[in-house]
């Protein structure tokens, strides 16, 4: 075991780093996070700071040196810096499982051969590669770039060949896949703890709601069948183990209207939908990302209260700070910001959770806290 005033090390700066530094911290580790940006939201928390690029050979050698293990927030980290780390201390999760999560033609490829189902797609390399790719699938279909997408960036919506071939056109030779856009009912997340002895523990499944790609709201418990929800715990922890993986690691579903369970994509890390863990669940699952890393057993994963998660992007700022009264007016509700100097549309500055004994309720005040964040905002837009 790693105990309590050992050095953890973070790769990345941004919220998911933060919220580790904060559940690190409450346990007594130090926190060193690497990072580029001087004003990131997990460097302003952490111990040490240091600022360089995350393949930066002098910064790598230095995490290695101060750090007892080392994790990530993010899943660009470059392979060989990775390997470069791991011979020198503890990574996790592994390298090899990292870079699963890079490509999508890699990850998508390895989904099924863990024998679970995934969107209809195919990969496109050059655009002779478009016919067959198109093959795969039945329109409409979305153009995805297999490297550097988050938040539904690089991802254009197709209709034909004809357009493949100019949305691919303007991609720069990038590698992709084209997916078929599924018919849905609704989109569902898991996130575990898995430890060096193999055994995982899931959290309680998430309901996700998106706007334009981007996580609006996570809903929990989900409102699928026990069944769904069980299968989509089985195939997360089927993934784990495929991956050896140590950490926390999330993976997020489609649910087709015909009721078949598909995965979409995993993320070698803690993961947006499962934010509502800090203020819902026994444990976080930063504290459990903590836990994991450290060798320590598992934190409870029970959920305490139903909860409706909402992110806060960008937009709400609209040149000034949200009127926060409102919401900070609900005693059930609870506010968390990343810390972000500037605030541009799309970006995600924050979350909020709403907490009640029922879920209709938490999703109703959840609803009323939201919109009137939203039309405060946009009555300061006309003012300034
Ligand atoms: P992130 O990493 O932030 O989750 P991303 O850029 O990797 O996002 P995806 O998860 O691939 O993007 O897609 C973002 C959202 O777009 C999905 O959660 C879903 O709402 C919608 N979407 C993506 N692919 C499909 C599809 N094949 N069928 C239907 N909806 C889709
Ligand atoms: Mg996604």
């Amino acid at each position: 075991m790693i105990l309590p005033g050992a050095t953890i090390g973070m790769l990345g700066g941004g919220q998911l780093g933060r919220m580790f530094t904060i559940a690190a911290k409450n346990l007594g580790y130090q926190v060193v996070v690497l990072e580029p940006d001087r004003h990131s939201p997990a460097g302003q928390l952490a111990d040490q700071h240091i600022i360089a690029p995350y393949d930066d050979d002098a910064a790598l050698e230095q995490m290695a040196e101060q750090c007892d293990v080392i994790t990530t927030e993010f899943e660009n980290i470059s392979a060989p810096a990775l390997a470069t780390l791991a011979s020198k201390t503890l990574v996790r999760p592994r390298a090899e499982a990292v870079e699963m999560a890079q490509d999508r033609m890699v990850e998508k490829d390895f989904i099924r051969q863990c024998g679970l189902l995934t969107a209809p797609y195919g990969v496109i390399r050059t655009s002779s590669d478009i016919a067959a790719a198109a093959g795969e699938i039945t329109f409409p279909a979305i153009l995805k770039t297999a490297r550097f997408g988050y938040d539904g960036k690089g991802q254009v919506v197709v209709h034909s060949v004809e357009e493949v071939r100019q949305a691919y056109g303007k991609l720069n030779g990038q590698d992709c896949v084209l997916e078929q856009r599924i018919d849905l009912d609704t989109e569902i997340s898991v996130v575990l703890g898995r430890n060096s002895k193999g055994d995982s523990q899931c959290f309680p499944v998430a309901e996700n709601i998106h706007r334009n790609g981007i996580l609006h709201q996570s809903i929990v418990p989900a409102r699928v069948s026990d069944d769904i929800a069980h299968a989509a715990q089985v195939a997360a922890i089927r993934i784990a183990d495929r991956l050896d993986y140590i950490g926390v690691l999330a993976v997020e579903f489609f649910v087709s209207r015909e009721g078949e369970l598909l995965v979409n994509e995993m993320a070698p890390r803690t993961h947006n939908s499962g934010h509502y863990t800090i203020d819902a669940c026994v444990t976080s699952q930063f504290e459990q990302q903590v836990r994991m890393v450290c060798d320590l057993p598992f934190g409870d994963t029970r959920l305490l209260s139903p909860v409706v998660m909402v992110n806060l992007l960008g937009d709400l700022w609209g040149g000034a700070q949200p009127h926060w009264e409102h919401l900070l007016a609900s005693a059930n509700c609870k506010l968390h910001l990343y810390g972000k100097k500037e605030a541009r549309p799309g970006r995600k500055m924050g979350h909020f959770c709403m907490l009640s004994d029922s879920l209709d309720d938490a999703l109703m005040q959840a609803e009323q806290v939201f919109k009137q964040l939203s039309s405060l905002s946009q009555t300061t837009d006309r003012v300034t």
